[in-house]
């Protein structure tokens, strides 16, 4: 049984419209004062209330007791312009949708030169006025600019903008707005107490986010959530599943994994999400809403609170975790769910898409990762001030991070991660080494004065290397490290998937007579913690190498999994 909530609650004056406040507070004065205009514009969104606002007017107005903002609700206009009642030949609306034709425009004009049979006023009310055809336009605006005394016009539109001017410019406009989430859950709310049914306030709020500023939508969902719910009412894990959103306690749980770095976990999640049949871009959606929701915690504490939509009693433990991941964190995730998001739209494998995601996400979360490169972007900035730069190479006590190259089967295949590591683990990692006999690069302002000549020994081995680094600055020295900033994103990016560093590192060489492993970096976004450190060894990069280091080799590299073989 499904509860028709938005017909049992419209509105049937303007003290109960709701959201509405700047339009009921003017026409409320308009009709206390007498100053009621001819001709109405209604503009606004769909479902935020302008058909029911210009019924309501119609009631006010044609009240025998009136006109009056509180229509009496007992006079023989009042009961048939009552939100649910039968209506009066004297309010005709029109939608002008449907009726946009020749003669529907001169049925209503020879209706309009009559005064009304029973009431103050005739009313027309024309719906989707945007859609009115030119030769009805024309008909109105000869009804407009001369009207009879009795007669009122309130033309409702969606699109404003497609009405014209000649029109638009004679009506009084009233911009009708979409309705907040907490006034339309505060709405929800009070007819959940006018009948009677519990609900949990977590539950209204995703109800009343659902509903996306209209409160006819909003009472609508109420409607269906509350057929489809138990004894112990409104409860959030079941308005999730009327709302199509993956349940609670997975999206929890995905956190938990999350951090605890606990990888088998997170895939068994995944596994019971698409087992249980539930949408993997749903999941990643609320995921990201999630991890929005913990952000927020995070950063704005407190304050926060009020924005989020969950039960009160997950707000410590959603706290907590969003302390334990951090802001840096959480908001690399979000970047690696909003981009899983677009991957999985029109996806043939939706469950690898959501797998690749909860890989990304565990190496994005995952401490030690991050820790590492933290720490190699704090010494790269150490290295960017002057009175630190050694003229010496380093010496070992520096206890330099290393990098620990994962090493792919074949030889020809490079790597296209890297994952840096704290130094307390750098005994139990192979580590990469520059491979030449040539001392490390230690001076950086050597560097710079000869790195155009360095750019100029490039262009002779390949203008496209060149080109990718005619813009790009030396920045640090340390350890054997050369970062070099580059501000075009689109530059660094292409820069990160090409071998153009290799030969960049190649006429350092020739030119310095030293080496030194190239850390690209993001001129700007360097203190961001961002991941914009990427050391490319090797000679080249195929889309299939790219391919398989992103997929299943990331997989099995990072979290152990093993590849499935037919039977
Ligand atoms: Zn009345």
């Amino acid at each position: 049984m499904s509860i028709a909530l938005y017909r049992t609650y419209r509105p049937g004056q303007l003290s109960e419209v709701i959201g509405q406040d700047h339009v009921v507070t003017a026409l409320t004065r308009a009709i206390e004062n007498n100053r009621i205009h001819h001709a109405y514009l209604f503009t606004g969104p769909r479902g935020c209330g302008k058909t029911s606002s210009a019924r309501i007017l119609a009631r006010s107005l044609n009240c025998e007791e009136g006109p009056t903002a509180n229509p009496c609700g007992v006079c023989n206009s009042c009961i048939s312009l009552a939100p649910n009642g039968s209506g009066n030949l004297d309010v005709e609306e029109l939608d002008a949708a449907s009726n946009s034709g020749v003669d529907d425009v001169r049925d209503l004009r020879e209706k309009a030169i009559y005064a009304p049979a029973s009431s103050r006023f005739r009313f027309m009310i024309i719906d989707e006025a945007h859609q009115l055809s030119a030769k009805a336009i024309d008909a109105f605006l000869k009804m407009v600019e001369e009207p009879p005394a009795h007669l009122k016009f309130v033309f409702a539109t969606t699109e404003p903008d497609k009405m014209p001017n000649t029109l638009r410019s004679r009506t009084h406009q009233f911009n009708f707005r979409l309705v907040s989430t907490r006034t339309i859950a505060g709405h929800l709310q009070e007819i959940c107490a006018k009948e009677n049914i519990k609900a949990q306030p977590a539950a209204l709020m995703m109800l009343a986010e659902a509903a996306a500023g209209s409160v006819r939508d909003g009472l609508s969902l109420l409607g269906q959530a509350i057929a489809g719910s138990s004894e112990a009412g409104l409860q959030t894990d079941e308005v999730a599943a009327v709302l199509g959103l993956t349940p609670r306690h997975l999206v929890n749980a995905s956190i938990s994994a999350l951090v605890a770095d606990d990888g088998p976990q997170l895939f068994t999640i995944i596994d019971q999400v698409v087992d249980a049949g539930y949408e993997p871009r749903r999941f990643a959606s609320d995921l990201l809403q999630r991890v929005r929701d913990l952000l927020l915690l995070e950063v704005a504490k407190d304050q926060a609170k009020a924005l989020i939509v969950v039960p009160e009693e997950e707000l410590t433990q959603m706290a907590a975790d969003a302390k334990l991941i951090g802001a840096a964190r959480l908001s690399r995730a979000a970047d690696l769910i909003t981009s899983g998001i677009a991957q999985l739209k029109g996806a043939t494998a939706p469950r690898l898409q959501l797998e690749l995601l909860a890989a990304r996400l565990l190496l994005a979360t995952n401490n030690e990762g991050i820790a590492g490169i933290e720490q190699r972007i704090a010494l790269l900035e150490k290295g960017t001030k002057p009175q630190v730069v050694s003229a010496e190479p380093a010496k070992p006590a520096a206890a330099p991070p290393k990098l620990s190259t994962i090493t792919s089967p074949q030889k020809t295949k490079v790597e296209k991660v890297t994952v840096p590591v704290p130094p307390k683990r750098a005994s139990t990692t192979k580590t990469s080494e520059p491979e030449s006999e040539a001392l490390p690069v230690a001076d950086l302002a050597k560097l710079k004065a000869l790195w155009p000549g360095i750019l100029e020994t490039l262009k002779q081995e390949s203008r496209v290397a060149w080109t990718t680094f005619s813009e790009s600055i030396p920045l640090s020295v340390s350890d054997g490290v050369i970062a070099v900033a580059i501000s075009d994103m689109r530059v660094l990016e292409f820069a990160q998937g090409s071998n153009h560093e290799e030969k960049l590192r190649t006429a350092i060489r020739e030119v310095t007579k030293s080496d030194g492993v190239i850390a690209l970096i993001a001129a700007s976004d360097q203190t961001l913690g961002r991941e914009s450190i990427k050391s490319n060894q090797g000679a080249k990069i195929n889309d299939e190498t790219i391919e398989e280091i992103d997929g299943l080799a990331l997989l099995e590299r990072e979290l152990g999994a093993r590849p499935l073989t037919d039977k």
